[in-house]
């Protein structure tokens, strides 16, 4: 989770939030760091052995989709699909990733206020949301298109429902639109030093309903989630939606966040630590990747692999490729 408390008082109310990182043994490896018990940002992760068997049938899924989207070699008969690729552990054919802006990402904003009509952000900060996640993404094929209006709906149960509630549940299912290459955006008021959660691409399929992001409404652009209101956290949750881990997934050794050209982290780093070196055998950290847990002031990139990542895990179980 992305907590808005200083440590200190996240520890004391670690107790009452949900236990994320009580799932398989292998989490150790991010429990290794103290830092990790007080994750800002409420993203299920699953631990190395876990991630390692994922990222196999990801590799697999890919292959299969590129095959059948195009032939893989000029002139290539039937006789060289599938049983082309028995190598065994082979690469998917060469990933080329579509220009930016050609993937239109449709978008529905749930803005979830009190029973009383209290609400965690005005439309002008939606809009404004809506144009810094925009900007971030602009390098990359993704654009965020807002479907319908901004739409509020009162009810305190939901304002407040933490990641994996009953709450959440009900909410989700009641509001969620569109399909698996759908986002839907839940802005509320989590409590607990949350600045918000998401799902990944590979969860679609096994719980549709619970597909999508929710963020803090006070990390919106003007919020008073300060440093972390500089709408950041919605580009940092949009980005597991597509597909990424943190870039201290896993710690300094093992596949880390699967992306080639993301240093290796050890821990999650705060602030704008520029110059961090966490992993002696991996270039300094990069404190600047949305993927990290510094500030929003800090934040400010994507790199070539993460978006190359996004694209794969985003066109293999979302389906969502250039128009
Ligand atoms: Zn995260």
């Amino acid at each position: 989770m992305r907590l808005l408390l200083p440590l200190a008082v996240a520890i004391a109310s670690a107790s009452n939030a949900p236990n994320l990182l009580a799932g398989p043994s292998d989490s150790a490896i991010e429990n290794a760091n103290s830092n990790a018990k007080f994750l800002r940002c409420g993203t299920e992760h699953p631990g190395a052995a876990k991630a390692a068997k994922e990222e196999k049938r990801f590799r697999d899924l890919l292959r299969q989709v590129k095959n059948g989207k195009k032939p893989d070699r000029p002139g290539g008969g039937n006789g060289n699909g599938n049983g082309g690729g028995g190598g065994g552990g082979e690469e998917p054919p060469t990933t080329t990733v579509p220009s930016p802006g050609s993937i239109v990402i449709e978008t529905y904003i749930n803005v979830i206020c009190t029973s009383g009509g209290s609400c965690p952000a005005s439309d002008s900060q939606v809009l404004e949301q809506i144009q810094v996640l925009n900007a971030a993404f602009s390098s990359t094929p993704y654009y965020f298109q807002q479907i319908g209006g901004i739409d509020r709906y009162d009810n305190t149960s939901w304002y407040t429902a933490g990641p994996g509630s009953a709450a959440e549940a009900q909410m989700k299912s009641s509001l969620r639109r569109g399909d698996r290459g759908d986002l839907n955006i839940y802005v509320s008021n989590p409590g607990g030093g949350l600045l918000g959660w998401a799902t990944f691409p590979s969860s679609y399929t096994s719980a549709p309903s619970n597909d999508g992001i929710v963020v803090l409404g006070a990390s919106l652009p003007g919020g008073i989630a300060e440093p972390y209101n500089g709408g950041d956290t919605t580009v940092h949750e949009v980005g597991h939606w597509l597909g990424l881990y943190h870039t201290f997934q896993g710690g300094c050794r093992g596949g880390g966040d699967f992306v080639a050209d993301t240093p290796a982290v050890r821990s999650p780093n705060y602030g704008c630590p520029v110059g961090t070196d966490s992993c002696r055998k991996s270039p300094d950290d990069d404190v600047f990747n949305y993927m990290d847990y510094t500030d929003d002031s800090c934040m400010f990139r994507f790199s070539s692999g993460q978006v190359e990542r996004a694209y794969e895990q985003s066109l293999t179980y979302r389906n969502l490729d250039a128009i």
